[in-house]
């Protein structure tokens, strides 16, 4: 049986060259960065060069950038070091498709006395930025926006949106775990004032993130202790994670502007191809403004379990909705906001591509997928008899 990994969202494979990169870093050259003897130097000397190659995908000075240990902890870093330098601004803007690591935040924060304003999607999952202006009021602290969406790949206009949070004078938070590696950052040009990235999303291994803090936004360290990150991370660094992380941003941007497009051929032959061969389907999210590897889908009148399940028994990895919610009955918050009927979210399915996917695989997934909906479709009460027929 063939394997076809087209869950790229939800992690990556490790990249071969990322791997061979770290492994000098667990026996050989395991000293600690801030040693001052030659074991640290030379680690020490490495970590730099890894934050240099992070800076440099997002165009920041390395000064800029501190490692963490996920997208997640970056994210409540960015909140919870923001807020606490300005107590009296008790409003924090979002929008209601942020990942969990950021809504759950909110949700807590709104427990401690803050108000949270989460901002609603179009059906095309886009926020309406009249509404955002209209959010960030004086007393309004921090607006913490994802730059594209987990579930949908969807893009938010992120440059308007960075110019109407500068107007105001809040700071701008935004979560790129998605996008980073993707689509092209350039931070110079840009109003974001902390952003979040994760090294897994990247072909570097999981456990590792980066944070983003531009020079002179004020910040208070989430992980308090020792001095390392320049005082604004504790915790000895998780060097050969950071080494991975610096060469899988290394390798972003050298291969970027190729893999894009290939990969964004790749998706659109699977969409097309599906569409084209299974009555039904509708494409979730805006088609246009989208990270090019990502398309959510739902299929009239079928559970996207059954569909996942079945996918997985001929070798296919796809993804229902977000992995950190399909332990979960709940229908997907993102969809939900974006107005998709519940019936359609259940039968939703996200395949989202990645640099190792190749024609074939795509070609392979639309040679089995017609025939798993088909049956599917066979004992489902909700699909007529005379589509069924037809189909
Ligand atoms: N933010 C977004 C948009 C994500 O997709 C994810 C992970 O899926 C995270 C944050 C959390 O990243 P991590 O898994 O590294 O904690």
């Amino acid at each position: 049986m063939r394997e076809v990994y087209v869950d790229n969202n939800a992690t990556t494979r490790v990249a071969p060259e990322v791997l061979e990169e770290m492994l000098p870093y667990f026996c050989d050259l395991y000293g600690n960065p801030s040693s001052i003897h030659s074991f640290g130097s030379k680690v020490g000397k490495k970590v730099g060069e890894a934050r240099e190659r992070v800076a440099d995908l997002l165009q920041a000075h390395p000064d800029e950038i501190i490692f963490t240990s996920c997208g997640s902890e970056s994210d409540n870093a960015a909140i919870m070091g923001t807020l606490s330098t300005y107590p009296e601004k008790r409003r924090i803007v979002t929008t209601n498709v942020e990942h969990p690591a950021v809504l759950n935040l909110s949700k807590y924060l709104e427990g401690k006395g803050y108000e949270v304003i989460y901002l609603p999607v179009d059906n095309k999952g886009i926020i309406d930025l009249d509404e955002l202006r209209d959010a960030i009021t004086d007393n309004a602290g921090m607006v913490s926006i994802m730059y594209a969406n987990n579930e949908t790949g969807v893009i938010f206009p992120i440059e308007e949106i960075g110019e109407i949070v500068k107007e105001s004078g809040a700071v701008f938070h935004c979560d790129a775990v998605q996008a980073v590696g993707k689509i092209n950052i350039d931070l110079r040009s840009s109003s974001i004032d902390l952003l979040s990235l994760s090294g897994h999303k990247l072909h570097a291994p999981k456990g590792i993130g980066a944070l983003y803090i531009r020079r002179g936004t004020r910040f208070i360290p989430f992980l308090m202790g020792g001095h390392q990150e320049g005082g604004r991370r504790a915790g000895t660094e998780n060097v050969p994670s950071i080494i991975g992380l610096g060469k899988a941003c290394l390798l972003a941007k050298d291969l970027m502007a190729e893999e894009r497009n290939r990969i964004e051929a790749l998706r659109n032959r699977l969409e097309e191809g599906i569409v084209g061969r299974i009555p039904g389907v509708i494409i979730n999210g805006d088609r246009v403004t989208r990270l090019p590897n990502s398309a959510n889908m739902s299929f009239e009148a079928v559970e996207g379990e059954a569909v996942l399940l079945m996918l997985s028994e001929e070798g296919i990895a796809a993804s229902s909705g977000s992995a950190c919610s399909t332990a979960e009955a709940e229908p997907s918050h993102v969809l939900s906001a974006m107005g998709v009927p519940s019936t359609a979210i259940h039968g939703t399915v996200r395949f989202s591509l990645g640099r190792y996917n190749t024609e074939k695989e795509i070609d392979y997934i639309l040679d089995k997928l017609p025939s798993i909906i088909q049956r599917l479709r066979q004992i489902s009460p909700h699909w007529s008899k005379g589509r069924r027929a037809a189909s």
